[in-house]
């Protein structure tokens, strides 16, 4: 059977991942979308588009009947649900089975065996494939499950049978702390999963993720596609994969392929599936779980064994035989991906949105892929919701060898400008700089391990910076006063701004960045401006050129002692971000004729980190607050947010009430 229009029940970067390989096979693509969704990158891609309700995924993207409904109004006859959503969920799969639509994904049996982690792992048990010693029965009274945790000894991990994204976790050091643990780990889950059922396991230390992709047809062929070593995260969630694993010798490597083809079979599996494991030091492996879907990770795997996940998937339901057979696959170089998160590494990675002010990816690169569900444009203005996951992009780079493609990455890393929500590419930089990942020193425990080094204090701006911005403010000012043609740029009669009948006034342009407050002068020489004469922070006078930045599509293109520096400058009030390739810099402006700049800092308003929900005021009006006092408690993606006493000082006003929906930035409470 040919599948000829398939309808994407996802939105985002996956969405639009899969309408690339429909494009490229000849099958037209129906997107659906929310309410927050109507301009997104992965309507604008598909051939048609259904609007399927409100922003909440719970009365959009959750809502199996809508997407059926679309799929039928809009004559497709499969749908592929990406991942998250209704990828891994049984009854999906069945009702559109009734529907008569084929659904891109395992059987709905093989989705409901792989549902809980205990079921699972009772499976793979009898399957003979190695589990994580632990208790996964039905018994869940609190004594009966101490007494479990004692027999596997601390430190033990309480679980979330139907957990997913770490959520409903718990790690448990002593006994003493077991009771509390549980019912926190099943608050979450019941919260999260509407199911408080729990498991527990040994807590390894300092494992790594190492997963094997899979993949099945209906004719009982299986095979697996190496594995991605994914132990790089925060909050028990990935933030970097790369395949191979690096150094897995390749006994371990044929054992886990084996093992987890065997548990695709022992489910009747089809199509293409995850199965992870924990590996120890000695290459011991364990199965944690089995993931019946695609995998957010998966371009790691399609770069080193050169093949498109999607149009297998395609193929295999279609009922046709698997592309590749085992002997036939091979690892050709290797492939790391990073995700590109709106999250505050400073804030234990607390997720975030708001609207991309700026978001540009290395163009042209070779051997870089970007997969990503936003625009890229200096102008896109794209927002990442509230409602959705944060991701932003994967940026996948291949080399050669696992240092070719960290050096890879890095470069794409550097080119990739982004502004408008906090992000982790700081972060991402410095994991990729960090000499004991270079060294493959992989652990889950990684990024805590290197905390000081991932995540330092706020650097201080190189006085580059500072030149660049005043270099940048000095060409709007040009600019403002320009009304001629572009081809004029040079004219002298483009600005009449510093015009001076004899010599030429100097502009001052003084910044502050923590402490330290810098001063950068640049005089306009000539009647050309575009080689103005700059002092710099320390004082050393040099002449630069400014090229017109219409010509790169960047804010600022200049040459600085020999050396070009290009890049996208972004002004909000006094603060400046300055984006140039390897550099995200914040600063504040101290603008003469601006606003007072004590409105900026540390004027006493305290507003919303993010947008959200306030769930405590913990002050009443009048009260005297010491600094680090918590004050009120914003809840946003499922997170709390407290926001702190910058200073001492006394409550002068409240403006937000438990209850209230509040805007980013929208001021919660003054205090003098
Ligand atoms: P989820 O489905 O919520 O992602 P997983 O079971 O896949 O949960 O586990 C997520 C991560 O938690 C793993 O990748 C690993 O880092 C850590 N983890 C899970 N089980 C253990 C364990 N028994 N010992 C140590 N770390 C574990």
């Amino acid at each position: 059977m040919l599948i000829e229009k398939i309808l994407i029940a996802n939105r985002g970067e996956i969405a639009c991942r899969v309408i690339k390989t429909c494009r490229r096979l000849g099958i037209s693509t129906v997107a659906v979308y929310s309410d927050a969704d109507a301009e997104a990158l992965h309507v604008a891609m598909a051939d048609a588009a259904v609007n399927i309700g409100p922003a909440p995924a719970r009365e959009s993207y959750l809502v199996m009947e809508k997407i059926i409904d679309a799929a039928k109004k809009t004559g497709a006859d499969a749908i592929h649900p990406g991942y998250g959503f209704l990828a891994e969920n049984e009854d999906f799969a069945k009702a559109c089975a009734k529907a008569g639509l084929v659904f891109i994904g395992p059987p709905a049996s093989a989705i409901a065996a792989m549902g809980g982690k205990s079921d699972a792992k009772a499976l793979m048990e009898k399957a003979g494939v190695p589990l994580v010693p632990g208790y996964h029965g039905d018994k869940q009274d609190e004594k009966f499950l101490k007494a479990e945790a004692k027999k596997i000894g601390y430190p033990v991990l309480i679980k979330a049978s139907a957990g997913g994204g770490g959520k409903g976790m718990r790690v448990v050091e002593s006994e003493k702390d077991f009771a509390e643990a549980l019912a926190g780990a099943k608050r979450e889950a019941k919260a999260g999963f509407g199911d408080d059922h729990v498991l527990i396991e040994k807590y390894l230390a300092s494992p790594r993720h190492v997963e094997i992709q899979v993949f099945a047809d209906t004719k009982g062929n299986a095979v697996y596609l190496f594995e991605r070593d994914c132990s790089i995260q925060r909050r028990h969630q990935k933030v970097l994969e790369e395949a191979p694993a690096p150094g897995l010798s390749e006994a371990t490597r044929r054992k886990m392929g084996e093992a987890a083809v065997a548990a695709a079979k022992a489910i009747d599996y089809v199509g293409a599936g995850t199965v992870e494991f924990l590996l120890d030091a000695k290459e011991n492996f364990y199965f944690m779980e089995m993931n019946t879907r695609l995998q957010v990770e998966h371009p790691v795997t399609e770069l080193i064994t050169q093949t498109d996940l999607v149009e297998e998937q395609i193929r295999v339901a279609e009922g046709e035989t698997l592309s590749f057979t085992q002997d036939g696959l091979g690892i050709h170089g290797h492939a790391i991906e990073v995700r590109l998160y709106a999250e505050d590494p400073a804030n234990n990675f607390l997720p975030g949105a708001g609207r991309i002010e700026c978001l540009q990816f290395p163009r042209g690169a070779d051997n870089v892929r970007v997969d990503t569900g936003v625009r890229e444009s200096a102008s896109g203005k794209d927002v990442i919701s509230i409602h959705y996951d944060p991701m932003i992009a994967k940026i996948i780079a291949w080399g050669e060898d696992r240092a070719a493609a960290i050096a890879n990455l890095k470069s794409a890393l550097d080119e990739t400008l982004v502004a408008g929500p906090k992000t982790n590419i700081v972060f991402l930089r410095r994991l990729l700089a960090s000499e004991d990942f270079a060294a493959a020193k992989l652990s889950t425990g990684f990024i805590a391990a290197h905390e000081k080094e991932l995540l330092p204090p706020k650097q201080p701006v190189e006085d580059i910076g500072f030149v660049l911005a005043a270099l940048d403010l000095f060409i709007r000012r040009e600019d403002r006063s320009f009304k001629g043609d572009m081809a004029d740029w040079e004219s002298p009669w483009r600005s009449l701004v510093n015009w001076r009948l004899e010599g030429h006034a100097t502009d001052e342009y003084v910044f502050r960045d923590g402490d330290r407050e810098v001063k950068v002068s640049v005089t306009p020489q000539g009647d050309y401006h575009a080689e103005p004469e700059v002092v710099m922070p320390d004082s050393r006078r040099t002449r630069v050129t400014v090229y017109s930045p219409a010509y790169v599509d960047m804010d600022f293109s200049v040459v600085i002692d020999g050396t070009a520096y290009t890049g996208v400058t972004l002004r909000d009030g006094a603060r400046i971000t300055l984006l140039r390739p390897g550099h995200n810099d914040e600063f504040t402006y101290l603008d003469p004729l601006g606003y007072d700049e004590a409105e900026e800092e540390g004027d006493g308003k305290l507003t919303a980190p993010m947008p959200g929900k306030v769930v405590a005021v913990r002050v009443d009006l009048g009260a005297a607050v010491k600094k680090g006092q918590p004050l009120v408690i914003v809840e946003a993606m499922k997170m709390e947010h407290t926001v702190i006493a910058p200073a001492d000082g006394v409550v002068e006003a409240i403006h937000a009430a438990v209850g209230d929906q509040v805007h980013e930035k929208y001021e919660l409470i003054s205090i003098k």
